[in-house]
């Protein structure tokens, strides 16, 4: 998830320091959900970082300098963590932001997620793939989970913490996207963001939409976001912003890149980093090529100066569409799709129908 109160209004160089770092705490949660790119299993696996190296990771991110990075603990389910509390405390004390993704499981209850808040959680993120109870637990593969999840996006509005809700973007859901869009406008959430489905993990066997599919989406979105009561983004998707951007254009604005994306574009391995259960350090959770381990470098070194990281922080490194776009500056295509679909981080991004002109020329 993006942090809900991620701000984009303070300039950061995202070579220099990521939007948001995301922190598998445990790879443990009790659902099955088709998609999962965690492959997530019912018990903590050996090797997790323990408490004394989760406490010292957190307290390296300070080494970022100011503004820090936000921070979402996420899973697998953060709440099958005996030590989250004790976690969330280090973090906060350490001055970042926090935000929580737990799993709509019988553990998320109103109790839980007023106790994440009282020790300062500001953020909540869920997944709603499905605007029935049917179609949602099926993906997600437990009956309940939907219900639970409409449940918790109640006690996020109750205790007055904002919620993002995430919903899967793929064959399966696509059709559905409307009527998930009427259903989240009842919920009182802070962000809708949609997932384009990337296939690793449990996700290939799930099917992605094409890329005209992915535009006319995109495309749908775009129409509806300004009547939609609270901010709209995509994950894997960065190329909505060129569509936002070429649309504003067509219409007689002549809005500056930076109107898009202030500090630039946010993309797998800048702006966003990943941290795994056992402390690898990934450009996202999607991609799952691993630049170091925080056991043994810090985040800070292995985001600023790692060779795979000083690469994806250069959009003109990039091959294929991607690396020579008018729109690589505010987008850069997804690295997690590029690497699902040719083995390399560096390619074109499958899912964007976009021809650039210097590629269109050569
Ligand atoms: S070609 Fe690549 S950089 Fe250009 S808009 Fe599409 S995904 Fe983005």
């Amino acid at each position: 998830m993006s942090h809900p109160h991620a701000s984009h209004a303070v300039a950061r160089d995202y070579r220099v320091t990521p939007l948001n770092v995301y922190w598998e705490v445990t790879n443990a949660c009790a659902l099955a959900c088709k998609h999962c790119r965690a492959m997530a299993v019912p018990t903590p696996p050996p090797g997790e970082l323990t408490t004394e190296e989760g406490r010292a990771f957190l307290r390296s991110l300070r080494n970022f300098g100011d503004p820090l990075p936000n921070l979402v603990f996420t899973g697998g389910d953060p709440l099958l963590r005996p030590d989250l509390h004790e976690l969330i405390d280090e973090a906060v004390g350490l001055g970042l932001s926090v935000a929580v993704t737990p799993s709509a499981t019988p553990r998320l209850t109103r109790e839980a997620m007023g106790e994440l808040a009282a020790h300062g959680v500001t953020a909540f993120g869920t997944s709603l793939d499905a605007s029935t109870a049917e179609r949602h637990d099926a993906i997600r593969g437990v009956t309940g989970c939907f219900d639970k999840t409409i449940a918790a996006a109640g006690w996020a509005a109750e205790l007055g913490v904002p919620l993002q809700v995430n919903t899967l973007v793929a064959r399966e859901t696509e059709a559905d996207l409307p009527a998930v869009a009427e259903l989240v406008k009842t919920l009182g959430i802070a962000r809708w963001s949609l997932f384009f489905l990337i296939s690793v993990g449990r996700g290939a066997g799930l099917e992605p939409v094409t890329a005209s599919e992915a535009e006319r989406i995109l495309s749908w979105l775009a129409d509806s976001a300004p009547s939609l009561p609270f901010v709209v983004s995509t994950t894997e998707a960065p190329f909505y912003r060129r569509v936002l951007l070429s649309r504003a254009r067509a219409h007689g604005a002549s809005p500056s890149a930076r109107a898009a994306a202030p500090s630039g574009a946010v993309r797998d391995g800048h702006g966003v980093v990943f941290v795994s259960s056992r402390g690898e350090v990934c450009p996202s959770g999607f991609l799952p090529t691993a630049a170091g381990n925080v056991r043994e470098r810090s985040l800070v070194d292995i985001y600023r100066s790692s060779e795979m990281f000083l690469r994806l922080h250069e959009a003109s490194s990039f091959e294929g569409r991607c690396g020579v776009c008018e729109y690589r500056g505010v987008c850069g295509g997804s690295r997690a799709r590029a690497y699902a679909a040719t083995g390399s981080a560096f390619e074109s991004d499958p899912a964007c129908v976009f021809e650039p002109r210097a590629a269109a020329a050569s």
